[in-house]
């Protein structure tokens, strides 16, 4: 053991292991001679547990003060040479998000350092002339003697312009140079090998000066605003609420080329899906190769190199999906979210975060606090609400800049369908419409909201739907015949007959893609159809692929889930039928409003993107349900007023906090113990006004075999709901030591936007 000096400098470190048990940092000493190297954020090696393994962790804080015996405190034994230092302000913002919403510091840091592992820089080879060039024209006419027909062939290309440098691989390609002989050339000092580490450009697209456009006044103003702000110092959070087409994109490349005038950085955050080529060709056009881009579809080399070049400074703005967000930029000036509505801002995995209030906690901390820009035609509740309460500036833009009108909606009453006979899943004037667009050559999107998990009951006939009478919200069938609600597990059985009218027309609601693709062919079997869903989009492009071929005109008709509703443009579609709007108004889940009035807009907002008129067909079984009257008006204030007054009354989000506290059981038997264990602990808590839901099945209740239930807590005060997490935790640590968890996990999720 190495003795402390008496000024001995300690580090404490989060080791990297993922496990509760070692959820807090460890101290070691910092030997004399890493004193200069070891810094906040170093990722050094340290001897671990009884037999002293080396592994690795973060370097989280640097103190003068032993917190143990000074004897019994190991040293760090080597700086971790494979991974990048973290900045200190990645650390702080990983403390953020370990608080925030409960995970260790470990998958907290992790989420925070995307892409930190060193990665081989990736080299290019040029050849060039050494020898003179007098001297190299002499050597040129021996090799034509000599018949070397390969050094011939090189040195007549590098002797017509000797200052040229020829990339290696078109020496050895096209010029057919054998690498032993330019190696041979170069060993005689007749050529020079030079060796260049570059990063790795995922895009090249090429800057064009001419993109400028003149904005409009409401869009000027939005831009004089973020701008006067941030040269008064103050950071705030904007809302941009504008349709698709009214120059949102246009707005926020206006307010980055003002930031990066000032020398700082910009982050754009785009949900991949909406990411398209287009919108990437516009920054690139804009910014050049000052822009990059993150997603999945790149490399981890690739990855790392953009992190790099945001570090180095080589780029000023990159865009990407939430991780983008950990970009490792000197000094972000804005952090911008387009589609700010979107469910994939907000992780699936621990910890479960969102993007958006993640980006707002960042831009605080940032060494010169940044803006944040939110932009989307269906703003979510929270933001719409922070915008009504004064936390967020509001602006509208109206007009679609691009031309195109509005497109008509009618909303056909399933219910009239049936009473008339008709038992097609397409009503009949949606095939009238289909008839006609097929004529005229004009194309057609079909989608099919699968957004829900099928399994809410309804009546054919009237439309009732069999909802909690505790949470209102849809029950879901179960096997044996069960109708469970997945809040807070009450339970009836299935009846025969509707409550409501009699009708026995009572069924799970079911209805997929392929159905409706067969459907189409057998009453329209002239038409060419493509189908979008997940089984057709399992490999990398079929995406791109499937929206390309639609593009292009090689089909009447796509046939989708919610996948085709985003950001594509297609001028010649003049038909949109909505078919099942009702499934995602009936999830089990109290954004199921939200999210059906989203999808709708979206979806209508597909029609009429030409110099044609568009058609939009809304079909359900609630045409009264407020989501689709104001989707169909395309009127989201008077949405958004029923759908906050039903938050309230129920104490949803954005009216009070929720926390899922989300359990795994290899048995269930054990898993429901547990549960009501848990919620026995949490009401001995006596937490003022939490109210406690649960412990219920999840919507999914078993996957792999492990069962899955949840508890839920409503609360006005979200430290309060840390709060009871903390107590939470520090019991299952207790557990954990015990042994008395063992087939059983725990995960938080606050405010969860997906279902569970
Ligand atoms: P959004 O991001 O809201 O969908 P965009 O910024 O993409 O809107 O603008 C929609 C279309 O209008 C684009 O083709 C864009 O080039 C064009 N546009 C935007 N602003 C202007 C403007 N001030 N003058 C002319 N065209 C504009
Ligand atoms: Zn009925
Ligand atoms: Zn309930």
């Amino acid at each position: 053991m190495i003795g402390c000096p008496e000024n001995a400098l300690y580090a404490n470190i989060i080791i990297d292991i993922s496990h509760e048990k070692v959820d807090r940092p460890f101290q070691y000493l910092v030997p004399q001679e890493l004193r200069d190297k070891v810094s906040v954020g170093s990722c050094v090696e340290v001897p671990f547990g009884k037999g002293n393994t080396l592994r690795k962790g973060f370097v989280i804080e640097l103190t003068d003060k032993a917190e143990y015996d000074r004897d019994r405190i190991k040293a760090i034994a080597a700086i971790a040479l494979d991974i990048n230092p973290a900045q200190e302000m990645s650390i702080r913002l990983a403390a953020w998000i370990r608080q925030h919403y409960g995970s260790t510091m470990i998958a907290a840091l992790k989420t925070v350092l995307p892409a930190n592992k060193k990665q081989k820089a990736l080299q290019y080879k040029y050849i060039s002339l050494k020898m003179p060039v007098r001297e190299a024209t002499e050597y040129y006419y021996e090799c034509i003697r000599k018949k070397y027909y390969a050094r011939e062939r090189l040195l007549k290309e590098l002797l017509e312009d000797p200052e040229e440098r020829i990339q290696y691989e078109i020496v050895t390609g096209k010029l057919n140079v054998a690498s032993q002989t330019i190696k041979a050339m170069s060993d005689k000092g007749i050529i020079n090998i030079e060796t260049e580490s570059v990063y790795r450009n995922p895009v090249s697209i090429k800057k064009d000066e001419d993109s400028d456009k003149k904005l409009s006044i409401e869009q000027q103003a939005i831009v004089d605003t973020v701008i006067s702000d941030y040269d008064e110092g103050k950071r705030d959070v904007y809302l941009i609420h504008g349709i698709t087409g009214s120059g949102k994109t246009e707005v926020y490349i206006s307010i980055i080329k003002e930031i990066i005038k000032k020398k700082k950085q910009a982050i754009v955050l785009i949900p991949e899906i909406a990411l398209t080529y287009q919108t990437l060709k516009r920054f690139y056009r804009h910014f050049g190769d000052r822009v990059s881009v993150m997603n999945s579809t790149l490399s981890v080399s690739e990855k790392y190199d953009q992190m790099q070049r945001a570090k180095n400074g080589e780029i000023d703005v990159i865009i990407g999906p939430r991780s983008a967000l950990f970009t490792p930029f000197p000094n972000i000036g804005v952090i911008i979210m387009d589609e700010e509505h979107e469910t994939s801002y907000k992780s699936e995995t621990m910890p479960k975060y969102h993007a958006r209030e993640v980006a707002i906690a960042l831009a605080k901390m940032v060494p010169e606090g940044a803006s944040v820009v939110l932009g989307s035609a269906t703003p979510s509740l929270e933001s719409y609400y922070k915008a009504q309460t004064g936390e967020y500036q509001l602006f509208k833009l109206n007009r679609r800049l691009t031309g195109g009108t509005l497109p008509n909606v009618e909303v056909v009453d399933l219910r009239d369908e049936l009473k008339s006979g008709n038992r097609s899943i397409f009503s009949r004037s949606l095939q009238e419409k289909i008839e006609d667009r097929l004529q005229k050559h004009e194309q057609i999107m079909l989608f099919i909201n699968r957004r829900g998990l099928a399994g809410f009951v309804s009546c054919r006939s009237c439309g009732y739907v069999f909802k909690c009478p505790h949470c209102d919200v849809p029950l879901s069938e179960h096997r044996g015949g069960k109708l469970v609600c997945h809040y807070c597990g009450y339970e009836q059985s299935v009846t025969k007959i509707c409550p409501k009218c009699g009708s026995k027309y009572v069924s799970a609601f079911r209805a997929g893609t392929e159905q409706i693709e067969n459907e189409v062919y057998k009453l329209f079997p002239q038409a060419k159809v493509l189908r979008m869903d997940a089984d057709t989009t399992k490999t990398k492009h079929s995406y791109e692929e499937i929206l390309s071929a639609f593009a292009n005109m090689q089909a009447d008709v796509l046939v989708g889930t919610q996948m085709i509703v985003k950001g594509h443009d297609f001028p010649n579609v003049t038909l949109v039928g909505i078919l099942a709007a009702d499934m995602s108004l009936y999830a089990s889940d109290y954004r199921a409003g939200e999210r059906t009035f989203q999808l709708l807009t979206q979806a209508a907002g597909r029609a009429g993107r030409g110099e044609k008129e568009g058609s939009v067909i809304i079909q359900t079984y609630q045409p009264e349900h407020y989501s689709i009257q104001t989707a169909a008006k395309q009127d989201y204030i008077a949405f958004y007023n029923e759908e906050i007054a039903y938050r309230k009354l129920l104490m949803y989000p954005p009216m009070a906090h929720m926390m899922a506290i989300q359990i795994w059981a290899r048995s269930e038997d054990n898993g429901i113990a547990f549960a009501n264990y848990l919620r026995a602990l949490i009401e001995r808590m006596k937490v003022k006004d939490a109210v406690v839901i649960g412990p219920a099945a999840a919507a999914i209740s078993r996957i792999k075999d492990e069962y899955r239930m949840a508890i839920y807590i409503k609360m006005k005060d979200y430290e309060g709901l840390i709060g009871i997490r903390e107590k939470i935790d520090l019991w299952l640590e207790k557990m954990t030591n015990d042994g008395r968890m063992t087939g059983l996990t725990v995960q938080f999720d606050f405010d969860p936007v997906n279902g569970f």
